[in-house]
């Protein structure tokens, strides 16, 4: 053992790499391909878009530079407001506040855990106004510039009613999909149903290149203008003419080609997603007080981090209580994210809605789902839940 980082027994989730990677990433060392111009990185592009049937596809450094192009190419200015999940991971609210703009937090609903279509609609409806052909929030007096649904956990946002009412109004909408790779709603790939979707390529992420993400969109002048901005907005190669303020957000060729290699094996992935899911599931079923991460008729969840919620009255402990049984046994596990709601790093960002995702994340634990955990070790986390209230 050369590493000293503790590793648990059982991780949350670690990625499986056990495709073309080492050939893949030898080839860009062989070659001195390593930055980020290499063919890898238009061959992921381009593999990555025939994946998900879209005409566009952007490769960034992150999920988050992802989201903060996105915002920019949308067209939202300084103290625009966007309207976003407030149960998320915290980097869309993040890249709100990166381009001057105003996070409007939307709660969380029952059905799918992510943002509740009707507290937007009420929102829209009863509290905004046009005002020179602009949607404006009547409390603040600052224009909307966008919606953000993020699909979380790799269940999709019912999407339809907001998308409905961000036409009625014309808001551009960018999926954060970065947790939901592969997933699809009302048989369409999420990311592909806004105007541009953004998608993560993090350690625990479905695909990972260690770190990166990918921006994509139908329209080709919104597609060159991010293209344009995630590479320092240069005009002129040659002479270094740059035309507007850019970014140095590229995704390196030896990222990319492990992209390509992971992407490789994504029906693979999504297939063991699945799979540990419906394990769960079952087990799960006849333990009162336990309940799974959602379904719904309406979408096909890539099932990407497993979570279930403890109705502590009912299971007769809480999910704090089971976290540190399940650390003390090597079992990683984690609760969802605090909502941005509570954040001190977005406190003067307005709310709407009730309590469903402070309800979600005193009850919610994510449970460990790597692609490649055994049978056997998944049997022992579900073990161990399963004697939880009889050691107590
Ligand atoms: C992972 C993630 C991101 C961004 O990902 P990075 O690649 O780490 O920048 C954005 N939004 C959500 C909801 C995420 O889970």
């Amino acid at each position: 053992m050369s590493s000293n980082i503790q590793s648990p027994q059982i991780p949350l989730c670690i990625p499986s790499i056990k495709g073309r990677e080492w050939p893949y990433i030898k080839e860009c060392l062989d070659t001195n391909w390593v930055s980020s111009a290499g063919p890898f990185v238009e061959r992921f592009e381009h593999e990555f878009k025939d994946y998900l049937g879209i005409n566009h596809s952007i490769a960034v450094s992150s999920g988050t530079s992802a989201l903060h192009l996105a915002l920019i190419a949308a067209g939202v200015e300084p103290n625009d407001e966007v309207i976003v999940s407030d149960l998320t991971f915290i980097a869309p609210v993040n890249a709100i506040r990166y381009v001057g703009a105003w996070p409007i937090l939307v709660d969380a609903c029952n059905e799918s855990w992510g943002m509740n279509p009707s507290v937007v609609k009420t929102f829209i409806n009863g509290s905004c106004e046009t005002l020179n052909g602009y949607l404006h929030n009547k409390k603040s007096g600052r224009r909307i510039g966008a919606i953000i649904p993020v699909h979380i956990l790799g269940h999709p946002v019912d999407l339809n009613p907001i998308v409905e009412i961000a036409l009625d109004h014309g808001l551009p909408i960018i999926e954060d999909a970065t947790e939901s790779l592969g997933a699809t709603y009302k048989g369409n790939k999420v990311g592909t149903i806004g105007q541009i979707g953004c998608f993560s390529f993090n350690g625990n992420k479905l695909l990972t290149t260690g770190g990166g993400g990918m921006a994509v969109c139908h329209d080709s002048v919104l597609a060159s203008r991010i293209r344009h901005l995630s590479k320092q907005a240069k005009k002129d190669p040659v002479e270094s003419i740059h035309d507007e303020i850019g970014f140095n957000y590229r995704l390196t060729n030896i990222q990319a080609a492990m992209g390509c290699a992971q992407l490789e094996r994504i029906n693979e992935l999504l297939a063991s997603k699945k799979r540990i899911a419906q394990h769960y599931d079952l087990s799960f079923k006849p333990i009162p007080g336990i309940t799974p991460m959602p379904r719904t008729d309406w979408s096909q969840s890539a099932c990407w981090m497993y979570t279930v919620l403890i109705d502590s009255s009912v299971f007769g402990m809480d999910r704090h209580k089971v976290m540190q049984k399940l650390a003390s046994a090597g079992i990683q596990t984690r609760p969802l994210w605090q909502p941005i709601q509570f954040s001190p790093a977005h406190d003067r960002a307005q709310f709407i809605g009730g309590t469903v995702s402070q309800r979600l994340h005193n009850n919610a634990l994510s449970l460990p789902c790597s692609p490649d955990i055994s049978k056997i070790e998944q049997d022992r986390v579900i073990e161990m839940i399963k004697n939880c209230t009889l050691s107590s």
